[in-house]
């Protein structure tokens, strides 16, 4: 456990749930994991106990990628775990594959309705539909625009056009939707939808007030800090102060609220822990400014200031959207000035306070304060 991870509580200890198990966290709330094939090595998803037009059951939160262990693993927990009712719906935080990877067939399995923000039920039905160009080329070309010019990499990632499809190869035809601030009856008690914007395009996070408990997805999580990246097809995006309101809007929620993230284990704490993300974003803020006042930095250069580890290629394409997502804050709020070099690769300085289109006296001159936007 890290430094700050220890600022946190776990009411569960260490207790995980079995594979094809459940846990319970709290009246009528089931934790199980399931096994993801990436570094991130598994995902949380929950069971809670509903009744709906008078029929018992259950609603599933979050599905896991579509393979063949994934649906085996849910098939011991409908063995084991459902007391013999029917899941009556299910409900998707966002479009990531290990979240939306199963809707479909636990939908037609169960024919039961899909419940998601209209956004990522859109997002996910292009990206599962792999002749529409998400990834391959527009993002070796995006990736190549920020300064990632090794051959290999560029390879690859022009070959990754089937990246989401591979995980969500189909999406259910349709959907309930879910808005910021509605109130789901679920069983005996209402759970109010909260909408995280800068990780997904519209993330859905579930707080039940009576149980002080929040399902928050991928918004909050105790170990790792959330994925926020900018892509190809928003190329000017500014998902990070978008993540950053979203979080600080959270802090309304009681601070003894016992959070269920997606991945990492149940946690008391919520307000430490939004105070522990700022913290960190304020510091990476600081950092690409410092590096951008020594010389004009590309988002590729940024790298190794911002993520001190060696990346695989998996991991490169997500630091280079956090890198992005970084530089392209600092410069929509007039911090960091961007120009292409003649190469055609985007480099940011800082703008010295002056607007941006106003000349710029050289880094080395330049005296402004590390502040976030
Ligand atoms: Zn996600």
């Amino acid at each position: 456990m890290n430094a700050l991870e220890q600022q946190l509580s776990y009411p569960l200890g260490d207790a995980l749930p079995e594979p094809g198990r459940t846990l319970e966290v709290a009246p009528g709330v089931r934790w199980l994991r399931m096994q993801l094939p990436f570094a991130l090595d598994h995902i949380n998803l929950w069971l809670l106990r509903d009744e709906i037009d008078g029929r018992p059951g259950w609603t599933i939160v979050d599905c896991g990628i579509t393979n063949d262990a994934t649906r085996a693993a849910w098939e011991q927990v409908f063995t084991n775990e459902l007391g013999d009712l029917p899941v009556l719906r299910v409900i998707v935080t966002h479009m990531h594959p290990d979240h939306m990877g199963l809707a479909h067939w636990l939908t037609e399995r169960w024919n039961c309705r899909l419940w998601i923000s209209a956004t990522d039920y859109n997002a996910a039905r292009l990206a599962s539909q792999a002749t529409t160009g998400f990834g391959g080329q527009a993002t070796a070309l995006f990736m190549a625009s920020h300064g990632l010019t090794d051959p290999e990499a560029m390879e690859k990632i022009k070959a990754r056009t089937n990246y989401y499809a591979s995980m969500v190869p189909k999406v259910p035809e349709r959907f309930r939707r879910l808005l910021d601030g509605d109130a789901i009856r679920i069983g005996e008690h209402d759970w109010t939808c909260h909408v995280g914007y800068g990780h997904a395009p519209e993330h859905m996070s579930l707080h039940c007030p009576d149980l002080g408990v929040l399902i928050s997805g991928d918004m909050v999580l105790p170990r790792i800090s959330t994925n926020v990246s900018v892509i190809d097809l928003e190329p000017e995006g500014n998902p990070l102060p978008l993540y950053l309101d979203s979080l600080e809007r959270l802090r309304a929620l009681p601070a003894d609220t016992l959070v269920l993230p997606s991945h990492g284990r149940p946690f008391r704490g919520l307000h430490t822990r939004i105070d522990q993300l700022q913290a960190h974003h304020d510091e990476r803020y600081a950092e690409v400014m410092a590096a951008c006042a020594e010389a004009p930095h590309s988002a590729a250069d940024i790298l190794p200031v911002m993520f001190k580890r060696k990346l695989d290629l998996h991991q490169t394409t997500f630091a280079m959207g956090e890198s992005i997502a970084h530089l392209n804050a600092l410069w929509l709020a007039g911090k960091l000035r961007r120009l292409m070099g003649s190469d055609g690769i985007y480099r940011f300085s800082p703008s010295c306070g002056r607007r941006r289109t106003e000349p710029l006296a050289s880094a080395a001159e330049t005296d402004y304060t590390f502040r976030c936007p």
